[in-house]
């Protein structure tokens, strides 16, 4: 089969991106990389740094500055990937609270943004790649062949996060998330071209299917 070589995927929060993301780059043997951890390495170091997150010049400074790798998991703790921060591993830190409650903020300049999509787009341009995140298919990844956007309802994507994350609040994950969206809008549009995937009723399983089959149908048109 020939496949797309970049299939992005964005969507919010909780849309289900990264459990297809992951599902379907195994099946492809591609790279599946979640954006969304570099943004999250990002505000923990400035966090760390005790950066003002309205400083976008301090911002931009520090995103220049950091390294950021995404290798493949090195610890069996049901993790799809090891993040490096520098040298340290901050694979869990960065799913804290504190990260999840200030990542949009700090994620909003498009100073920051620019150095971050640079990085993405080195990585798209090795081809084999399932990215995940917001903005891929508009901004990272115009060209990709293949263009996600999965949306489902705020209760579903609460239910899914609550039970992600062994939370027990309901409503303030529902309000975590809403408020994160609101943040988030300005980069996160479906490009024109995408296959708009709504998830309340399908599993990654049924999504995966339904992918593979697309592509085997649309084959020809994939050719670089
Ligand atoms: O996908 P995840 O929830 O881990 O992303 C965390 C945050 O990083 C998002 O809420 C968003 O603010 C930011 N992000 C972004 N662009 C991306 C991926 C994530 O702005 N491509």
């Amino acid at each position: 089969m020939d496949q797309p070589s970049v299939i992005t995927i964005d969507g919010p929060a909780g849309a289900g991106k990264s459990t297809l993301g992951a599902l379907l780059a195994a099946r492809l043997g591609y790279l599946y990389f979640d954006t969304g951890v570099m943004y999250r390495a990002f505000t923990l170091a400035a966090l760390r740094a005790d950066l003002d997150l309205d400083d976008e010049a301090a911002l931009a400074g520090l995103a220049q500055r950091i390294s950021i790798s995404v290798r493949p998991p090195d610890v069996a703790d049901g993790r799809q990937y090891t993040v490096l921060l520098d040298t340290e591993d901050v694979t869990l830190a960065i799913r804290s609270p504190e990260v999840e409650q200030h990542v949009s903020r700090a994620a909003r300049f498009p100073q920051v943004r620019r150095e971050m999509v640079a990085r993405q787009q080195a990585i798209g341009r090795d081809g084999r790649v399932v990215m995940v995140g917001r903005d891929i298919g508009t901004v990272v990844m115009p060209e990709a062949p293949l263009k996600i956007f999965l949306g489902a309802s705020i209760d579903e994507r609460a239910r899914r996060r609550l039970a992600e994350r062994a939370a027990t609040d309901l409503d303030h994950v529902r309000d975590a998330l809403t408020r994160r969206d609101e943040l988030d809008r300005h980069v996160m549009l479906p490009a024109d071209d995408a296959l708009l995937f709504n998830t309340n009723d399908l599993t990654p399983e049924q999504e995966v299917d339904w992918i593979m089959a697309y592509i085997q149908h649309k084959e020809r048109s994939f050719h670089a």
